[in-house]
């Protein structure tokens, strides 16, 4: 494999490891010309399922896409990467466990905030705000109230169940 810093045709692997719960191998490499060391993963290819969006479409599905809308409801809020890339682990295995060759978006955005639940509930009630906003708005004010133990003038913002002084 090239380097990526001085293009050097020859990598040597230093170290290989399974990674992402086996599913994958990361590798440590240096180049044999200037030593630097970068980490490869390999996976398998599998075909995933394409997803059907609101409108009707169709488009590939993306774990980019899945990463972005995590850490866009995670940000600045205490949950480390590996917790992260555990997640995207186990969302993108449930979309392919179906073998389904077509799957709802809205599904996936179930999973996802299945993991967010788990991970942090501020993120979690972001993420759900923006995921539910036009088709069931009831249905988030029903979690927020449930996440605030049904008091009935929710605060978005704060960490339920937990006193800061
Ligand atoms: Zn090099």
């Amino acid at each position: 494999m090239r380097c990526p810093f001085c293009g050097a045709d020859d990598t040597k692997v230093i170290d290989s490891r399974l990674a992402g719960e086996g599913d994958q191998v990361r590798r440590r490499r240096e180049c044999t010309e200037c030593s630097e060391r970068f980490t490869t993963f390999e996976r398998a290819e599998l075909v995933m399922p394409r997803v059907i969006k609101r409108d009707g479409s169709r488009e590939p599905f993306s774990e980019d896409k899945l990463r972005t809308g995590l850490l866009r409801a995670l940000e600045k809020r205490p949950v480390s990467i590996e917790a992260v890339d555990a997640a995207i682990d186990r969302i993108t295995r449930r979309v392919r466990a179906g073998g389904e060759r077509e799957l709802p978006g809205r599904r996936i955005g179930e999973w996802v905030m299945d993991e967010l639940r788990q991970l942090d509930q501020v993120a979690y009630v972001r993420f759900a705000s923006v995921y539910r906003s036009f088709e069931d708005v009831n249905a988030f004010r029903e979690e927020i109230d449930r996440l605030q133990g049904g008091g009935d003038a929710p605060a978005v913002t704060g960490t339920p169940g937990r006193s800061r002084r």
